[in-house]
């Protein structure tokens, strides 16, 4: 399932973005606020418990999520600008890191660093990263997710490219997939078009 969310707000925030003169801490920030909108759509549909509590006038059982807290998994180093809003949408939520960089000769991806939270999979894990391009790193950690024992997870993203888009859906078809717009193609570097230029480059000034 793929869940483009076209809300007027996340569109304006993310030609922000994609503008070439935004510098880093508009662009981090914006990114923030944009996550925190995205998280919005992603936990849409989470299970929800019920739980007995006293109001100040009477007692009464309400909506409460129950079981195992809620994973967010950031994809470094880009992953951790989603990281932030989700994390103020939901506070008690626990993050797990995993670390791949992109090989830029082979386009494919390295993992040097992991670290979950226990029980992985018995969690909703939600994995964040803004770029679904080729897919290949992507398609990595939740394989990487996978081994380590996840089963209900999704992938939330800022722009996807048509081409990582469906390699995701080949390698992983159970995986949701919630982006803020699928853009034109990807160029041969495998950069995305129009794009935004390097995430991670921009969040954090490392251009
Ligand atoms: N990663 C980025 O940061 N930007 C792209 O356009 C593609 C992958």
């Amino acid at each position: 399932m793929v869940t483009v969310v076209s809300h007027p707000l996340v569109q304006h925030k993310l030609t922000i973005m994609r503008d070439k003169t935004t510098g880093h801490a508009l662009f981090r920030e914006t990114l923030r606020e944009i996550s925190f909108l995205l998280a919005y759509e992603v936990t849409k549909d989470l299970p929800l418990g019920t739980r007995k509590i006293e109001t100040p006038l009477e007692k009464g059982t309400f909506p409460s999520f129950e079981g195992p807290r809620l994973c967010f998994v950031s994809i470094l180093r880009a992953g951790n600008g989603l990281l932030e809003g989700m994390l103020d949408l939901v506070p008690e939520a626990l993050v797990g890191h995993i670390g791949l960089y992109r090989d830029h000769a082979t386009l494919k991806p390295v993992q040097y660093y992991l670290k979950l939270p226990d029980r992985i999979g018995e969690r909703e894990v939600i994995v964040v990263d803004p770029m679904l391009a080729t897919g290949n790193s992507t398609i990595a950690a939740l394989t990487r997710l996978k081994e380590s024992g996840a089963t209900k997870l999704r992938f939330m993203c800022l722009l996807a490219a048509p081409e990582g888009v469906a390699a995701l859906k080949t390698a992983h078809p159970e995986v949701s997939l919630y982006t803020a717009a699928i853009d034109r193609e990807l160029n041969e570097k495998g950069y995305i078009l129009p794009g935004l230029g390097d995430a991670g480059d921009r969040i954090y000034g490392t251009i």
